[in-house]
């Protein structure tokens, strides 16, 4: 767990207290009410419902990073704090056709992560997923949500864009689409942030290999290796919008893809047990509201986006 001395303590008091006085606070939290509202009607008018979070579970997100786990005693169980809905994302479309949730999300990272401008160990994301869907339709409905919200936004908050001097495109569909392997070879290592920064519109990278990502996401039949999934990624150096994909659903191809993440099937057992009795195909994907809200403001850092932002590694309230 956590080791008090990567802890970095500051003023908390005289922080919040100037924090929740900024006026970029305001404006970011009025484009939160209102990004919040746009993705809750476009899921909802799509004929998506609308389901609870889960908060604690024993069942959560392996995650393809390393985090420091919390968990909690639940009784004499030991329950994680959700790290995504992906399995019970999963588990609720074998019911209902199309399923979204705003989910509060607890990912501890590591100290390393205080500078990136990008992680907040507590955020919440809109978790969308649908039964029987293809990679194809889910990216074409992101394309479509994200063409309707950038418009939405840019009328409603003309005066809190030009007081921030923020200049916001509409997206054009269809995004650009970059394959994750083709990208690496020419850009090299860092190619996500390099091409957030050359990039003018939001794109994709497709096509993820099998060890970059968890093993919930489809393998290609026809390319061993190479997962049927996806990353929107912001331009101008804002990186990761979202990571979605199709998903494995048949035990066999469920159990060998823990096996190859060296991951035990313990650790999975609830989830294991549904697969044993049949989960459907389906799709979906997870949009960091946080992030989402940093792109439309600006901002160089998602604190500013959060009242009370726990910025890895740092003391907060
Ligand atoms: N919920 C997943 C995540 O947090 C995204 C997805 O739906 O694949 O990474
Ligand atoms: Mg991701």
């Amino acid at each position: 767990m956590l080791r008090s001395d990567i802890m970095q303590t500051y003023d908390v008091v005289s922080y919040t207290n100037e924090h929740l006085s900024d006026e970029r606070l305001a404006i970011a939290l009025r484009v939160h009410t209102t990004v919040r509202q746009i993705l809750g009607d476009f899921f909802r008018s799509r004929g998506f419902i609308e389901v609870p979070p889960v908060i604690i579970s024993p069942l959560t997100d392996p995650l393809n990073h390393p985090v420091y786990d919390p968990y909690i005693t639940y009784y004499d169980e030991k329950y994680a704090l959700t790290k995504s809905m992906i399995f019970h994302k999963h588990l609720l479309v074998s019911h209902f056709d199309k399923i979204f949730t705003f989910s509060p999300n607890i990912r501890i990272e590591t100290p390393d992560k205080a500078e990136t401008g990008r992680h907040l160990s507590e955020f919440t994301q809109i978790d969308v997923e649908a039964r029987g869907a293809t990679r194809e339709q889910m990216m074409s409905l992101v394309e479509d949500l994200m063409v309707e919200l950038v418009s939405k936004v840019k009328e409603k908050h003309a005066d809190d864009l030009r007081k921030l001097g923020r200049k916001l495109e509409v997206p054009r569909k269809p995004f650009r689409r970059y394959q994750y392997l083709e990208a690496e070879k020419e850009y090299g290592k860092d190619f996500e942030a390099v091409l957030s920064r050359k990039e003018k519109d939001m794109f994709w990278i497709i096509d993820i290999p099998l060890q970059a990502r968890e093993f919930y996401d489809r393998e290609d039949p026809s390319r061993p290796g190479i997962l049927v999934d996806m990353d929107l990624i912001y331009p101008e150096g804002f990186q990761e919008a979202l990571s979605g994909g199709e998903r494995e659903y048949q035990l066999d191809r469920i159990l060998e893809r823990i096996k190859k993440k060296g991951q035990t099937e313990e650790q999975f057992k609830w989830y294991i047990e549904f697969a044993r009795r049949g989960l459907p195909p389906s799709a979906g994907f997870g949009i960091g509201i946080e992030r989402l809200v940093r792109y439309i403001c600006g901002f160089k850092r998602i604190d500013d986006v959060h009242p009370f932002p726990k910025v890895p590694g740092k003391f907060s309230l």
